[in-house]
């Protein structure tokens, strides 16, 4: 099968990822075998190209937002039969015994194992899953619509909750990308007043569409009091923008798994009346079926940029350098 690996990482520009030839893997125990038909391309894929995040598994295939049809069954695996579509995302296995994992708190595990990062993911025409990891694609999404919701819409939906918005409030969201133009949907389409606040002037304009109250430079102060902000831009700059700009008590979510330093904040300007920062990590697979179902009933649709598989690189660079707006999607087997 074709397969991207991470060969060396470093700079997109540099090319870390080779397109070669491999063996189709095959599904282990409690696994299932996925014949890819498609892939989303996502911010964290880039960071593993570059190395921001560390190797953890030497020529990795990246891709966690991975729409397939389950082809082979390994041993024990029972879940799914072959023919039915599934997802593949960023979260492939936790310990289930350590106390985050008893507590519901999955994504906290300190044993918790990534797709695109631990074990090689979609950027390749089959790849494997745990079947307790996958998620079941509700008819009535495609899978060049289903793709994107895998991680970006997730991880969106999870950093909303840990926004707690209150209902009807004002909510900014800084950068706006695949992760942020789902999330935003879901808020207005809740009741939320959202203000989007991003240096793309396409994402500004699809922020418009979509339904946002206001939009603006990322750099900007946002024209309302802030409850609650998420800082979707990998940038640690736009913190102490993002705090100034919260009402009191309000919250900031930090939904990437990289950011830049933050710079020193002032505690009387930035944090005090009770505001507070927030990280994300990763989510548990309840957020994600919740999630998916949300999706389909509020009629979230994925701004798509589709590539071919073979042009996964390009897609990184482009994703890398803010010329696309919505999310790229890797069309692994045409349908
Ligand atoms: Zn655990
Ligand atoms: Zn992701």
């Amino acid at each position: 099968m074709r397969a991207w690996e991470v060969a060396v990482p470093g700079p997109v520009g540099g090319g870390p990822l080779q397109l070669v030839e491999r063996a189709e893997p095959l599904p282990g125990p409690h696994q299932v075998g996925v014949r890819v038909s498609a892939c989303g391309v996502c911010r964290t894929d880039l960071h593993v190209a570059e190395g921001d995040l560390p190797v953890h598994r030497p020529r990795v295939v990246p891709g966690h937002e991975v729409v397939g049809v389950v082809e082979t069954l390994g041993p024990g695996a029972s879940r799914f039969a072959p023919g039915d579509r599934v997802g593949v995302a960023w979260l492939a296995g936790t310990c289930g015994a350590c106390r985050f994992c008893r507590r519901g708190d999955e994504n906290l595990c300190r044993r918790a194992t990534f797709t695109g990062w631990d074990h090689d993911g979609g950027y390749a025409e089959v790849t494997v899953v745990d079947e307790r990891y996958a998620y079941r694609i509700p008819d009535g999404l495609s899978d060049e619509q289903a793709a994107p919701l895998l991680c970006a819409g997730i991880i969106g939906y999870r950093s909303l909750r840990r926004a707690d918005l209150p209902p009807g409030g004002r909510l900014g969201i800084y950068g706006f990308g695949g992760s942020a133009h789902l999330t935003a949907q879901v808020a207005i389409r809740q009741g939320a007043e959202v203000h989007v606040l991003t240096r793309s002037a396409d994402a500004r304009r699809l922020a418009r569409e979509l339904g946002a109250a206001s939009v603006g430079p990322a750099e900007a102060a946002a024209p309302v009091p802030l409850d609650a902000a998420i800082l979707f831009a990998p940038s640690g700059d736009l913190v102490p923008g993002a705090l100034a700009s919260l009402e009191r008590g309000g919250v900031l979510v930090i939904a990437g798994i990289h950011l830049s330093d933050v710079p020193p904040l002032e505690y009387q300007r930035h944090l005090f009346y009770e505001r507070e920062v927030r990280s994300v990590t990763a989510n548990t697979r309840r957020d994600g079926e919740e999630f998916l179902t949300l999706a389909l009933r509020l009629g979230v649709v994925a701004t798509t940029v589709p590539y071919p598989l073979e042009s996964a690189d390009r897609a990184l660079d482009d994703l890398a350098h803010d010329r696309l707006t919505g999310a790229a999607v890797l069309r692994v087997a045409t349908p």
